[in-house]
């Protein structure tokens, strides 16, 4: 796995919508690599936030997608 993969499944793993065999290998990846592993804790903490202030379940998605393409310019 490399980083895009890592990065492409972080919103999956924190929705735990990944099997266990994809979960094995993303925290495999965050163990190893210093930057997915700060954009995790960065995006854990971020979509915890939200959740806590915001109880639809609409505007936390579209936060998400602006993140993912701000991630994919960056
Ligand atoms: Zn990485």
């Amino acid at each position: 796995m490399d980083c895009d993969d890592c990065l492409e499944r972080l919103y999956q793993y924190l929705d735990k919508e990944l099997t266990e065999g994809d979960v094995t290998v993303v925290k495999q990846h965050l163990d190893d690599c210093v930057g997915c592993s700060d954009h995790f804790v960065f995006e854990a903490r971020f979509i915890k936030k939200v959740h806590d202030a915001c109880a639809d379940d609409r505007a936390p998605f579209e936060l998400r997608e602006r993140i993912v393409l701000r991630l994919r310019e960056g």
